[in-house]
């Protein structure tokens, strides 16, 4: 039997299971995604016979907390500090965002494509179970965004009811490649004021030698939330339609556009504590929506559960 069975190979959880591991437990991490990293994703497309990869979630990471600054520290190939990011002492993944969870997780013993579809106390311990296995662990720490987390415990779990008023905010992303351009400004844009809040050059992120020029574009909460409904294809090609206008370019240029539709993507109003726990003190839950939408939140609620299992 597991002494932790961590669901979610997220910061949150990435956070958790190395503090865990670290304190001597036998801890094993299922996540549904075929990548590691969860919300912290990079996306590849070969456009031109060229790999380009599209950080198409987070797009950076602060660490003004010391352990995750320490931890960064210690991948410094896979996190290098972004001067464009509009953030002072903002880290970039290199080659893509996804490499600094995948370079924290370094050593964890972590199976992906495994969704846990049920969670069940049996007494002494917790019994996981997923579409092809099921797995036995004396605690467990579940770090999916808050709307997975009854379906899996049940609606009429008391930990559920605790989550009750809480709103991630939706974000539509588009991702977008053009014949390279000399005469733009490739500054990253960011104006929460109108339809496409974000604007960047993927391209212009550290140590990136992309042929093409690859741009990352993310509509603001409200045009997004309005189109949560609408099919994909027609929300693509608004948004296409938005960032040609933004950048002045031809849509002719265009040689690539990719969609994706973050519906849990930042937490509108976070708990205000760290994680929160069972009356058995074996069920932990915590996430980037206890603390606030931002990597670090979620590395410090994971790193907050660790330090009580391990109290
Ligand atoms: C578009 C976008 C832009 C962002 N930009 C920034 C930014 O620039 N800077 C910043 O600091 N933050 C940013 N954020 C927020 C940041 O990405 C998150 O706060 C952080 O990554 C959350 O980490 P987490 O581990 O709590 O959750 P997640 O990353 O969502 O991880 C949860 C994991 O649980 C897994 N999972 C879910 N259900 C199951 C199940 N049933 N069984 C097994 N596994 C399951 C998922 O596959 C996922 O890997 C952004 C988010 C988005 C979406």
């Amino acid at each position: 039997m597991l002494d932790v069975l961590v669901i979610g190979a997220g910061m949150t959880g990435i956070s958790c299971a190395r503090r865990l591991r670290a304190s001597g437990l036998n801890v094993v991490v299922l996540d549904k995604g075929r990548g590691i990293g969860g919300r912290m994703a990079t996306r590849r497309a070969e456009i031109d016979g060229q790999i380009i990869r599209f950080d198409h979630g987070a797009q950076y990471v602060t660490a003004r907390d010391a352990s995750l600054q320490q931890a960064l520290n210690e991948i410094s190939d896979s996190a290098v500090i972004w001067d464009d990011a509009g953030k002072p002492g903002a880290y970039a993944g290199v080659p893509g965002m996804s490499s600094i969870p995948k370079a924290l997780a370094e050593g964890l013993t972590i199976h992906q494509s495994e969704r846990v579809e049920r969670l069940e106390f049996h007494a002494d311990y917790w019994l996981a179970t997923t579409e092809t296995d099921s797995w036995q662990a004396k605690r467990v720490v579940m770090t999916v965004p808050f709307p997975q987390v009854a379906p899996i415990i049940g609606e009429d779990h008391p930990l559920s009811a605790k989550l009750i008023g809480l709103e991630f905010a939706p974000c539509m992303t588009l991702m977008a490649a053009f014949k390279p351009q000399a005469d733009i400004d490739k500054s990253t844009r960011l104006n929460e004021a109108i339809d496409l809040s974000w604007i960047t050059f993927n391209s212009g992120k550290p140590k990136r030698e992309d042929a093409v020029d690859a741009w990352l574009a993310q509509a603001s909460v409200e045009w997004s939330a309005a189109r949560v409904n609408q099919d994909k294809v027609t929300t693509e090609q608004e948004m296409r339609v938005l960032l040609c206008e933004a950048l002045s370019l031809d849509p002719a240029d265009m040689l690539h556009s990719a969609f994706h539709s973050w519906l849990y993507a930042r937490i509108v109003n976070p708990l205000g504590v760290p994680y929160l726990v069972d009356e058995t003190q074996s069920l932990y839950l915590g996430g980037d929506w206890c603390l606030g939408a931002r990597v670090e939140s979620a590395w410090q609620s994971g790193t907050a559960i660790a330090q009580a299992l391990t109290a």
